[in-house]
């Protein structure tokens, strides 16, 4: 399977850099959707270009019925200027693929390319999903799911409905050596909320406190009473983070301001621990302000949801990564990580799983390589055909009969 892979390694790899050279931001993200579609043309796919947003769902037809097999590939990139001073660095200002969606794309049109030339031996279909907006807080994956993306039509050989009934998706990550294959069954990854909480006191003079009201030493309350009911109130066994990223105030150093602000992210990798996040943040931003006669607005973001990975997805990933990779480059995760993804709505609707693929060079230390998010990140462009060989053989093994 890797040796067939290889062969669209070129192809991936030159897409992947005219993409990591032209990043785009959010839901609509034209130039990268017609890369991809150049990159399938002549390629017997049903393609379906979404409306909302620059997503496109790609079906791929068997000769024989059977299951529909969904693969993702997530197309947009992150707001922060690269500084990887490689070849394929990014052209635009301020914007970057920093977490391997480039990659993630280009393996997707390798799949496509390699299963349409197995087309004859598939009893089902592929349907290949290219979306946007993946990052913060877009949900991509959702406004496709919204436009239909699960809605198709019977099998064309007899009619059958031909569900969507597995779903893969492949997240590279510079925290492993290129092709190690990373997975584990339940929860993978977190969910994500937004918190934004705004303390309105009155402004004044600093040299009258007692005749304003101070937002400041309120909103720093907040801020560790916050970590406290952490602590306090989650199940170290069910965790949860609350992470406070930002805190602003004021103008210069003897005028009390109106109004502190206060920004963060809760993360859980449960229903019910997310849940308590949110009440007890709401409690103590609540409480604390009327203990001390300041209002209060919080604001809590719906983030992506968990992402659990169906058990026996998981095992189908692992068996099929010792077959392509070898059982010592295939690791089963002990815990799930804290980042988030919107595919957490796909697997919400379908069981299936996501896999992370190592992308850091042999010859360097990937404990201590860039992680994705950096401005610095690079992903080792060997770990293409890899992914492109396991995206094939995920679908193979639920559509070889
Ligand atoms: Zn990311
Ligand atoms: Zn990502």
């Amino acid at each position: 399977m890797l040796d067939d892979a290889q062969g669209f390694a070129a192809d991936a790899i030159a897409l992947r850099h005219e993409l990591h050279r032209w990043p785009e931001l959010g839901l609509q993200t034209p130039h990268t959707r017609d890369a991809v579609l150049a990159a399938l043309e002549g390629l017997p796919l049903d393609l379906t270009l979404h409306r909302t947003t620059s997503g496109v769902a790609a079906l791929l037809t068997g000769d024989r019925p059977g299951p529909t097999v969904l693969l993702r590939g997530d197309m947009d990139a992150l707001s922060l200027q690269e500084s990887t001073g490689e070849d394929c660095a990014s052209r635009i200002d301020g914007v970057m693929h920093a977490c391997g969606h480039d990659g993630h794309t280009a393996m997707l049109v390798g799949a496509a390319r390699m299963l349409a030339e197995r087309k004859g031996e598939l009893a089902g279909r592929v349907l290949f999903m290219f979306q946007p907006g993946e990052e913060t807080g877009h949900a991509g994956a959702l406004h496709m799911l919204d436009e239909g993306l699960l809605d198709l039509p019977p099998h064309a050989a007899d009619g059958s409905p031909s569900a969507v009934e597995h779903a893969y998706a492949i997240h590279l990550t510079p925290n492993a050596p290129t092709g190690v294959v990373i997975s584990r069954a339940g929860p993978l990854l977190a969910s994500s909320d937004s918190l934004t909480i705004v303390v309105t006191g009155r402004g004044g003079h600093a040299s009258q406190p007692h005749a304003a009201l101070d937002p400041i030493p309120v909103a720093c309350e907040i801020v560790q009473a916050l970590q406290t009911m952490v602590t306090r109130s989650i199940d170290v066994f069910d965790p949860g983070i609350v992470t406070i990223g930002r805190i602003a105030a004021g103008t210069t150093n003897n005028v009390i301001p109106e109004t502190a602000v206060i920004e963060g992210t809760m993360r859980a990798i449960s229903a019910r621990t997310r849940q308590r996040l949110q009440d007890g943040a709401r409690r103590v931003a609540e409480g604390i302000a009327s203990a001390h006669g300041a209002s209060v607005e919080v604001i809590m973001g719906d983030g992506d949801g968990v992402t659990v990975n169906d058990a026996a997805a998981c095992e189908t990933v692992l068996s099929v990564a010792a077959a392509v990779v070898g059982a010592d480059m295939t690791v089963r995760l002990a815990t799930p990580t804290m980042g988030a993804e919107d595919f957490s709505y796909i697997v919400d609707r379908v069981p299936g799983a996501m896999l992370f693929l190592g992308c850091t060079p042999h010859d360097r230390d990937y404990t201590k390589a860039a992680s994705n998010h950096s401005n610095t990140v690079v992903h080792d462009d060997a770990a293409l055909p890899i992914g492109i060989a396991m995206h094939t053989s995920l679908a193979l093994h639920h559509l070889s009969r």
